[in-house]
């Protein structure tokens, strides 16, 4: 699958265009979502989808300009992305709603994470978005639309945006790493479906090693006696036990759809064998993943990181044991 046929799939571009068609195109828009990426890239291809004259073709001059962020009509904020929208970013949009597009017939103001915007900032805007100048359009994305206000989403039409399926993770992996297809199975698995984690995660040269390590405590560790050993091993990643927890929490799922026969729910089949072969049973799975949740409700409340580790480790080979 193409990266660029990710809008043309999407459930978004039919509302789009159903808006155009019916001459019903809203001056507001916010695409709510878990992926801060792919509302990025949605929100790009949702401007070209409406200033390109050949209904998106990604190639013409229009397509390329917004593509490359440099189309004079079509306006991204943050000015600043390591913050939020801020009340100089609202007095920069608000200046330019009401002067007239230079090369089309509508600008079109991208406000990304809007989440972020403060207070104020979206105080400021309200007003715009009450009454916005004719040839202004609005697109906000947020990943955390509980912390905008009420009077701001009432004027905007909000559409939410699933997260992505595998093999288009998969496909996006493929094409911004230098992962090959043999390698990308555990990376799809972890991002599930989000974009934003697979890039987090290809940025991460211990990615692999900690889920190994997380594999090995669920399914290799036996005896009492190595406890220590794999005790150290998660202690090494400093700051990232909890992170481990995590990727142990999955594993633990994993075993228990396994041998439950639920196994189109196990999110990495490449281990399918190796999980029906471990001796864990139904019952202990279900107390090891709350012992889980124990841990790192532990580790919040800034228990002893050794001890948390040690303890949860003890307490997974005795009920390992304990229900056969
Ligand atoms: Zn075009």
């Amino acid at each position: 699958m193409e990266f660029n046929n990710l809008y043309n799939n999407s459930e978004l571009k039919n509302i789009v265009n159903n808006d155009i068609k019916n001459n019903m195109l809203n001056h507001a828009y916010l695409l709510c979502g878990q992926d801060e990426v792919l509302l990025k890239y949605l929100a790009k291809q949702f401007a070209k989808n409406i200033l390109c004259e050949n209904n998106l073709c990604n190639s013409c001059l229009v397509c390329n300009k917004i593509e490359k962020g440099i189309h004079s009509d079509v306006l991204t904020y943050p000015q600043d992305e390591s913050k939020g929208i801020v009340v100089e970013d609202v007095n920069n949009i608000v200046e330019k709603a009401y002067v007239f597009p230079l090369e089309a017939n509508k600008k079109i103001f991208i406000l990304n994470n809007f989440d972020l915007a403060t207070i104020q900032a979206q105080n400021k805007l309200l007003k715009t978005l009450e009454e916005p100048p004719t040839s202004s359009m609005f697109i906000l994305t947020s990943t955390n639309p509980s912390n905008i206000l009420n009077t701001i989403k009432s004027r905007a039409k909000t559409i939410n945006i699933p997260l992505l399926k595998n093999d288009a993770v998969q496909d996006f992996i493929l094409k911004n790493s230098t992962l090959k297809l043999r390698e990308v199975a555990p990376y799809v698995s972890s991002a599930q479906g989000n974009l934003t984690k697979a890039i987090k995660i290809i940025a991460d040269a211990d990615f692999i090693s900690i889920k190994d390590l997380s594999l090995s405590v669920v399914l290799k560790l036996k005896e009492s006696g190595e406890i220590l050993r794999y005790a150290n091993k998660i202690l090494s990643y400093k700051g990232r036990v909890n992170e481990i927890f995590d990727e142990i929490a999955l594993i633990v799922l994993d075993v228990l759809y396994t041998k439950m026969g639920l196994t189109e729910n196990v999110l990495n089949k490449d281990n399918l064998q190796n999980y029906l072969n471990s001796n864990f049973s139904v019952k202990a799975l279900k107390i090891v993943y709350d012992e889980i949740l124990n841990s790192q409700n532990k580790l919040k409340n800034n228990c002893n990181v050794n001890v948390v580790v040690d303890n949860f480790l003890v307490t997974m080979l005795e009920v390992k044991h304990k229900w056969k």
